[in-house]
């Protein structure tokens, strides 16, 4: 049994500190000890074992209703305490399932403490243990139901974010049809659609690559990468979208620096910080892009010096679909999807985001990933750069 080692802890503080303080000691801890584990009671063999095995919550419980013997996850769960059941649920599934002649499976929903109304959703399955005992395995199910709330969340997001341009799309074909006569309207009409489409494009390409990106892991196969290739790579993309709005894009900070992970996918991310850099700032402005290491992070900012984005929405802008202003993203063609990209890429590059900004003065995105070493290399099981 476990307490044996209680009896040469009990010897080594009892030479410290004198026979009471060493009969307190063991009494205290077997005490607790005891609470932990329950009574093992004359439970059939394998069960204790069994228990201690089993990662999910489970309790076997006597004729009494007494918990003779629980795995760790059921006491962390709040099932049980003093031996006794805490849920009448529970009690009541007990008592089912003796009455009858087989196992019972039940959805539940359990208290998640004695303040308040939250609940935990379960599944419980109970069945007959011996003839004196009945076995409760309990499945913790409001991790699950969560992602299957986001899961429909995200599925009802998208269908909302794709119908608002096909239905543009649809009315712009009804007046194209209407003004066949007019050549300027025609014109007129054929460019709005053209921006739909594009928006359409743009939406449905960002959907994708952030599906792929929950998906897939950046570190399974990772590559050293280049952050000046990655930066120069980015301000390349975005050298139409700067020109049209007379905005310059520098450069600055460290060069040479290297990570570990998937060039692409960085930089993806770095464009959609310059993209929205140049949507959110007014003509004209400087934008710039910094990189610098920082003891074993290598750091990659993007400041810019324009709306800049209010405290209570800082934490928003991640999600998906989030925009700070819908009427004006709409005008800009914004999915509310960049940022959301931006954060799972680096956060599957093990970094972090990090966001300063005042309202009227500007914003800095700072992307902070591990940089490559030999420590990092090793970590990921690598031959070191
Ligand atoms: P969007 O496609 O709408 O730009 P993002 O996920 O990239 O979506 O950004 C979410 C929201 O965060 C944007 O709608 C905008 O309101 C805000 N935002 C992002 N970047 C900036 C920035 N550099 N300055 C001000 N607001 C920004």
């Amino acid at each position: 049994m476990q307490s044996a080692w209680l009896v040469p802890l009990a010897m080594l503080f009892g030479l410290a500190a004198g026979t009471g303080l060493t009969l307190l000691v063991v009494l205290s801890v077997r005490r607790g000890h005891e609470a932990a584990e329950a009574a093992t009671e004359d439970v059939p063999d394998g069960v204790e074992g069994m228990l201690d095995a089993l990662g999910a919550p489970a309790l076997v419980v006597d004729p009494s209703n007494t918990v003779v013997k629980h795995s760790p996850g059921a006491a962390a769960l709040g099932l049980v305490h003093a031996r006794a059941l805490l849920s009448q649920a529970l009690v009541d599934l007990v008592e089912e399932v003796r009455r009858g002649d087989g196992p019972v499976v039940r959805e539940l929903s359990l208290s998640r403490g004695p303040f308040g109304s939250a609940a935990r959703p379960v599944v419980v399955r109970a069945a007959r243990l011996g003839i004196r005992y009945v076995l409760l395995l309990v499945e913790d199910r409001s991790e699950a139901l969560r992602l299957e709330e986001v899961r429909r969340d995200f599925v009802a997001n998208i269908s909302h974010e794709l119908k608002t341009p096909i239905g543009a799309i649809t009315l712009l074909s009804e007046a194209l049809d209407s003004a066949a006569d007019d050549p300027q309207g025609v014109r007129r009409f054929a460019a709005r659609m053209s921006t739909e489409a594009q928006r359409l494009s743009r939406i449905t390409q960002e959907i994708i690559d952030l599906s792929r990106l929950q998906a897939a892991d950046a570190l399974k196969s990772p590559e050293l990468v280049h952050i000046d290739h990655v930066v120069a790579s980015a301000i390349d993309q975005n050298s139409v979208a700067a020109a049209a709005h007379r905005i310059e894009v520098r450069r600055g900070g460290e060069k040479r620096t290297t990570v570990y992970g998937d060039e692409a996918l960085l930089i993806m991310a770095v464009h959609n910080l310059i993209a929205n850099a140049i949507q959110y700032s007014p003509d004209g402005g400087r934008i710039g892009v910094g990189v610098r290491r920082v003891d074993d992070l290598v750091e990659i900012a993007v400041t810019d010096q324009g709306i800049g984005i209010a405290e209570e929405d800082r934490d928003r802008v991640f999600e998906r679909f989030y925009r700070v202003d819908r009427a004006r993203s709409r005008n800009t063609g914004g999915s509310g999807l960049g940022l959301a990209i931006v954060k799972h890429v680096v956060q599957n590059h093990g970094g972090e985001v990090r966001l300063w900004s005042q309202p009227g003065r500007g914003s800095t995105f700072t992307l902070r990933i591990p940089a490559a070493s030999e420590a990092r290399a090793a970590a990921l099981g690598l031959e070191s750069a």
